[in-house]
């Protein structure tokens, strides 16, 4: 069970739009998908057609009084479950914030899923800040992957995310914790902005940009409306190929990781 976070500490980058889609197309691939939502706004959850719920959020796991377990619900995708989110989960920032293992709470709660070997990936819909949930998301991932949007002002965020990525690694709480990827959203492709935004980050981060980027197009923006995902809403559309092709890129990566070097 790898867990990867979808953080970028800016709003309306493709955090949940890519949470949401990158979930569902690796489901629809077979692989066993748990989406949990971080962010009180639960976007994630009302994305993908489910009520967002407090009671069912991740408010009381974080606080030590409930499992994760216990908070999993189906959703209509085979191979997709969800821990939804509710407003409750404004409030879990400030008492997180007082307890001495408000870095760690999220990493424990997911080490005891880890045991039970129930899912092959765990994907966080994260909030755009960087509080207390957002922390202890980067603290509880294995990897990160950061949707960026193809915008000047979209590489200062990513300066700043990678910084905090190194600050949660030397912390100790995660010393392993990965930049797995960088996917650009809402390419324009008739604009030089878009490809001079993706060039920039390619000279910085080659290993990391994913070769595939995600078009800006209305039926991706449709969809969440409708609680349906772009695979339902536009099955052949290019957001819904696109959205496909990084789920392929990556499970190429990550068919990698861990294989011996001959
Ligand atoms: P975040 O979670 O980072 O705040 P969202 O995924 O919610 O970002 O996206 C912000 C808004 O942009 C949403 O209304 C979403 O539907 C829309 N959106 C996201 N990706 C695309 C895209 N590729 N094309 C068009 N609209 C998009
Ligand atoms: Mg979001």
């Amino acid at each position: 069970m790898t867990v990867v976070a979808i953080a970028n500490q800016k709003g309306g980058v493709g955090k949940t739009t890519t949470a949401i889609s990158l979930s569902a197309a690796l489901a629809e691939k077979g692989q066993r998908i748990l989406l949990l939502d971080l962010d009180p706004q639960a976007n994630a959850t009302s994305g993908i057609g489910i009520e967002p719920d407090s009671e069912g959020s991740m408010y009381y796991p974080l606080l030590g009084d409930a499992t994760i377990q216990e908070k999993i619900v189906p959703t209509r995708l085979e191979n997709l479950s969800i821990v939804p989110s509710g407003m409750d989960l404004a409030g879990v920032e400030i008492e997180l914030a007082r307890r001495d293992d408000h870095l760690t709470a999220l990493r424990q709660l997911l080490n005891e899923l880890k045991e039970q070997a129930s899912y092959d990936y765990v994907i966080l819909d994260t909030p755009p800040s960087l509080g207390v949930l957002m922390t202890s998301a980067l603290a509880a991932a294995d990897e990160i992957l950061i949707p960026l949007q193809c915008e000047w002002f979209g590489l200062e965020g990513l300066a700043k995310i990678v910084h905090v990525i190194e600050q949660i690694r030397e912390s100790g709480a995660a010393p392993e914790l990965k930049l797995e990827g960088i996917l650009m959203t809402m390419f324009d492709g008739r604009t030089n902005l878009s490809r001079q935004v993706v060039e920039e980050v390619s000279n910085y981060f080659p290993e990391q940009l994913y070769e595939n980027v995600i078009p800006r197009t209305i039926r991706i923006g449709e969809a969440p409306s409708h609680g349906i995902t772009i695979f339902e809403h536009d099955p052949t559309g290019s957001g819904a190929r696109s959205y496909r092709a990084v789920a392929e890129e990556f499970l190429i990566r990550h068919s990698f990781v861990g294989e011996p070097i001959a």
